[in-house]
């Protein structure tokens, strides 16, 4: 279960909780001063009931207010034992049900049964009346006598329903509020945890100089965020001291390689040397040159990690593609490659030259590599879309399988060992390619049918005219 519907639930769960106790003693008290206020009722209407009576000769006579008597005894059930329970008067009502007789002082309440036509006192449709009924005994002329009043109480009851049906309402719509409430309070406990997922995700290598932001609250979810920016700075120092050691020891290795690669081309060319001798030292000069170009690729690529090379200007890319497919014109013709050029001129971006050159030449050199052997073509397009510059280069070929797609870019990936190392390529070319797009802000894809052609999209931010 996520932790933000678990808050909701404790929240609810506690509230609920208090709202049911805070019911409880409330619906007791509402329900209980009703009943208080009736048997005080009850018991101020039996002592008017029996002022009404006097004693005589062991038994109570009617005063002469006999119609007072009669009108409060249509309403009262009232019954007065004397000390032998024997009924000394019954009101009217007494009549039509008979109440028990609990032995209980205090109040009680009975179900009792009178139709309608016989007294209108209330009922429902089922003629059913509840009867609160209250017993005690009072002297009159030095005689103790047990009074039983009662009353109906159907208008007390439907009150007290429809009291207990309000507070099953309210407290329904009160834990609906709860889940609703606890639900945003709880969204917005976990907001900073919530920042602290996008950012985790959105940091990569690429992006390490990103940190989550603090907030002014120094609680836990502070304590957290910093504990991560630190071991994001620790991050971001260990890659940076790696690119470096990769950009030292390229540099450092440059020099070296490229007075071999000097020393071998000069042997090579030597017409005094035995014939196995040439053909060793040409096997070796092909190394020399195959190391040449990966470290001067690795050093490529690492300055560009380091941001080091890049200043950007405001570069024509149309210019500069139809120069680049001019320097390439003649190793297309001597490998027979028909070229296509479709360009929309001038497309201007924000960006840097030697990088944006360095990209476009990786990618038209390898469309001559990767060619086919017959029916050899490559297309370049540039056109302007949607504040884009839309780039395609497309060359026939045996082309990249759906699964190597994904990889292709990745450092010293190559489809196939064979292929890349008969064309001498050191699998970082596409890798550099990539860097400098996305140091432009810009996308690339690709799309291709294995074994027929392949094509390579370059979308760049251009620049507003
Ligand atoms: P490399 O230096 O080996 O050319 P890249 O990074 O430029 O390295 O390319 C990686 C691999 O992608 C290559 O080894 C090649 O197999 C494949 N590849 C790149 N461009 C093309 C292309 N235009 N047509 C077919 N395959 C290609």
């Amino acid at each position: 279960m996520k932790i933000r519907n678990r808050i909701t639930l404790w929240i609810t769960g506690a509230g609920l909780l208090a709202g049911l106790l805070f019911s409880i003693v409330i619906s007791y008290e509402m329900i209980e001063q009703p009943y208080e206020l009736l048997d005080g009722e009850l018991d101020s209407q039996a002592h008017t009931l029996l002022a009404g009576f006097t004693t005589q000769a062991n038994t109570l006579v009617p005063q002469a207010d006999r119609a007072m008597l009669d009108s409060l005894g249509r309403l009262y059930w009232l019954k007065i034992y004397n000390k032998h329970h024997q009924v000394v008067f019954a009101s009217s009502l007494t009549q039509y049900t008979d109440l028990p007789l609990k032995q209980k002082y205090g109040g009680y309440n009975v179900s009792a049964t009178i139709p309608r036509e016989a007294a209108s006192l209330e009922q429902d449709d089922s003629n059913d009346l509840t009867f609160r009924v209250r017993i005690f005994s009072i002297p009159i002329g030095g005689e103790e006598y047990l009074v039983q009043i009662a009353r109906p109480m159907e208008k007390l009851q439907e009150e007290i329903y429809d009291l207990i049906i309000s507070i099953a309402v309210g407290l329904v719509l009160f834990a609906v509020a709860l889940i609703v409430f606890g639900y945003f309070a709880a969204g917005r406990i976990l907001r900073p945890i919530a920042d602290i997922n996008i950012l985790a995700k959105e940091i990569s290598e690429k992006t390490l100089d990103k940190r989550i932001p603090l907030g002014n609250n120094q609680d836990e979810l502070y304590a957290l965020s910093s504990s991560l920016n630190q071991m994001f700075d620790r991050l971001q120092y260990s890659f940076q001291r790696q690119k470096e050691f990769i950009a030292n020891a390229s540099h450092e290795l440059k020099t070296p390689i490229a007075m071999q690669r000097l020393f071998f081309s000069e042997v090579v060319q030597r017409s005094d040397l035995p014939d196995d001798l040439t053909g060793r030292l040409f096997t070796q000069s092909e190394i020399v040159l195959r190391m040449d170009r990966l470290v001067k690729n690795l050093l490529e690529l690492s300055t560009l990690e380091l941001k080091e090379t890049f200043t950007p200007t405001q570069v024509d890319l149309a210019q500069m593609l139809s120069m680049i497919l001019n320097q390439f014109e003649e190793i297309m013709q001597a490998s027979g490659i028909h070229l296509k050029v479709e360009i929309e001129e001038p497309v201007f971006v924000h960006g840097d030259e030697d990088n944006l050159r360095r990209m476009f030449i990786n990618l038209i050199d390898n469309a001559v590599k990767y060619n086919s052997r017959d029916k050899r073509k490559i297309r370049v397009s540039l056109v302007k879309k949607n504040k884009e510059a839309k780039i395609i280069i497309y060359n026939t070929g045996i082309g990249i399988a759906p699964e190597e797609q994904d990889r292709i870019f990745d450092q010293f990936y190559r489809v196939e060992k064979s292929r890349a190392s008969t064309s001498g390529g050191s699998g970082l070319g596409l890798t550099i390619v990539k860097r400098i797009v996305e140091l432009h802000h810009g996308r690339i894809k690709l799309e291709g049918e294995f074994g027929s052609w392949v094509e390579f999209y370059i979308f760049l931010p251009v620049m507003e005219s």
